[in-house]
């Protein structure tokens, strides 16, 4: 694990920084004029939550003609379909099987017994075959970052842990896309993680460039704080011996002194990002269009934007899903939260909670009391194994308070990252001034994204406020043992990513880290 501090890189905002640039913020701008034409974008749709999750569904296979897509569904509407022959899972409190399931409308007519399905149906449904195909309810992711990840995944390579074990297998991927790419062009990886993949502890000049002479490569580390280029993506940016340093980042030398192609602080490698050609072309209309159709495809009916306004610093970037959502072929829902670094720019906007339709809706608020556990800036009430750092308060608990106050009182959703106890309990600080100001906590329904460290107290005041928590349940997983020997020690970890408190919480949810998407940490 590097121990190097690092922010969040999707709470902190840094992706959508990373891949502003002037071409992109011209893009942004027409889409925003477009979308502000005489016949306005902002419906507002009074809708029956409960009715669209029942709505959603996943199968599980590849039956094409069953795939759900969120927009195509309202053209159905009116169409009764009764689906038959496969596992039909309800996902009910006793995860129950039943035998048929009747939609109308977009809502779920009748579940159960096939004979019973079908009558409620009526006669002229139209019945589909599952053919022993297994069906279940959509998934929802709650915490992602389809804005700026939709943009990412269609330049960068996923080469992460989910999907190579050794540094030697990405490099064998990246030789292998070498002899596909045409002259010239760049190619692009992202997530590699020297910590869970063995192998040397960064890539430099003499693994990349033995990838490629010809073409640029550039290597993303999966903190988003690590970067690794090729020979030709330094001449191709223009990155010579002479280069400086800029504050706080680093062009790394070997011990000879020169460059070695490790580049630290998304400061020094923006410049070497943005100088892929592919940077100019990006369409991210198209792109979160087809981010939706591939996870669809998973079963994803419901996906997240947590950190609205970080690529284009505001209202933009609810603009360009409101653009995604009127092309008609978005696969999943998305679900978008306003970022606080943005509060006044928000002030500033016709912002407001439930703005959209069905498919695209601004559903809540963003606050971020804390940094990252494995990053060494979640803020902790005793200092990490084997140092005196406490971690980061990324919003002062008097800010905190301030923002939650004022969110809340305008009838936001509050969405707040915390990941160190410290952290959470300036969460839970806030949310008292939310209820000591005299808003119904109730209708906030204050959210603990990632909710990572959590003393038994805490759990009891969560219950007693009425807060959930979404767990990062890949912390476990993916880091259980770093976070063990390197993060907490014995002790602390037993706190970790507490996901089987359901019955002391109104409810959670458990995100998954997206081998497919740059994911909050
Ligand atoms: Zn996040
Ligand atoms: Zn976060």
């Amino acid at each position: 694990m590097n121990s190097d501090p690092f922010t969040c890189l999707c709470c902190s905002g840094a992706l959508g920084q990373l891949l502003y640039s002037p071409a992109l913020s011209k893009k942004l701008t027409k889409i925003s004029a477009e979308q502000q034409a005489p016949a306005g974008f902002s419906c507002e749709a009074v809708v029956d939550r409960r009715g669209f999750v029942k709505g959603s569904l996943a199968v599980v296979g590849t039956i094409g003609a069953l795939s759900f897509s969120a927009t195509k569904a309202n053209a159905q509407a009116t169409k009764t379909r009764v689906y038959r022959n496969g596992t039909i899972l309800t996902v009910d409190e006793t995860f129950s099987e039943a035998e048929a399931v009747a939609i109308r409308e977009n809502k779920i007519l009748a579940v159960g017994e096939e004979i019973e399905v079908l009558q409620l149906a009526g006669s002229d449904a139209e019945i589909i075959d599952l053919k022993g195909k297994v069906l279940l309810p959509g998934f929802i992711d709650a915490h992602i970052h389809v804005v700026s990840g939709s943009i990412v995944a269609g330049l960068m390579d996923y080469v992460g842990m989910a999907r190579f074990g050794t540094a030697e297998e990405v490099l064998a991927h990246l030789k292998q896309r070498a002899t596909q790419v045409k002259p010239g062009e760049w190619i692009a990886a992202r997530n590699f993680d020297p910590s869970v993949q063995t192998g040397p502890n960064a890539l430099t000049f003499v693994e990349l460039d033995a990838v490629s002479k010809d073409n640029p490569v550039f290597v993303m580390n999966a903190s988003g704080h690590l970067a690794y280029a090729n020979s030709k993506a330094f001449e191709v940016a223009g990155i010579t011996e002479d280069v400086i340093n800029p504050p706080g980042a680093e062009f790394v030398r070997g011990e000879d002194g020169k460059l070695n192609g490790v580049m630290k602080n998304q400061v020094a490698f923006q410049p070497v990002f943005q100088a892929n050609p592919a940077m100019q072309n990006v369409n991210p209309v198209a792109a979160l269009v087809e981010l939706t159709q591939t996870w669809s495809k998973l079963g994803l009916t419901t996906i997240s934007e947590l950190a609205l306004g970080a690529l284009s610093s505001g209202y933009n970037d609810a603009e360009l899903l409101f653009a995604a959502g009127r092309t008609g072929d978005l696969a999943s829902r998305i679900r978008a939260y306003p970022f606080y670094p943005y509060d006044e720019a928000w002030d500033a906007s016709p912002i407001h909670p439930g703005q959209g339709d069905d498919i695209v809706r601004i559903a809540g608020y963003k606050l971020v009391a804390d940094g990252s556990n494995q990053g060494f800036t979640g803020l902790q009430r005793e200092p990490y194994l084997g140092t005196d750092n406490y971690g980061l308060a990324y919003t002062s608990p008097e800010e905190l308070k301030r923002l939650a106050v004022k969110r809340a009182g305008q009838g936001w959703q509050l969405a707040i990252h915390g990941n160190g106890d410290a952290g959470i309990d300036n969460v839970l600080d806030a949310v008292q001034a939310v209820k000591d100001a005299g808003t119904d906590v109730a209708k906030v329904r204050p959210r603990i994204e990632h909710c990572s460290i959590l003393h038994d107290e805490q759990i009891v005041r969560m219950k007693d406020l009425g807060i959930s928590a979404s767990f990062l349940i890949g912390h476990v997983h993916f880091w259980g043992v770093a976070m063990r020997d390197e993060v907490f020690g014995e002790e602390k970890v037993e706190l970790l990513d507490r996901a089987k408190i359901r019955e002391l919480v109104t409810h959670c949810t458990r995100t998954l880290p997206s081998p497919t998407l740059i994911h909050c940490t």
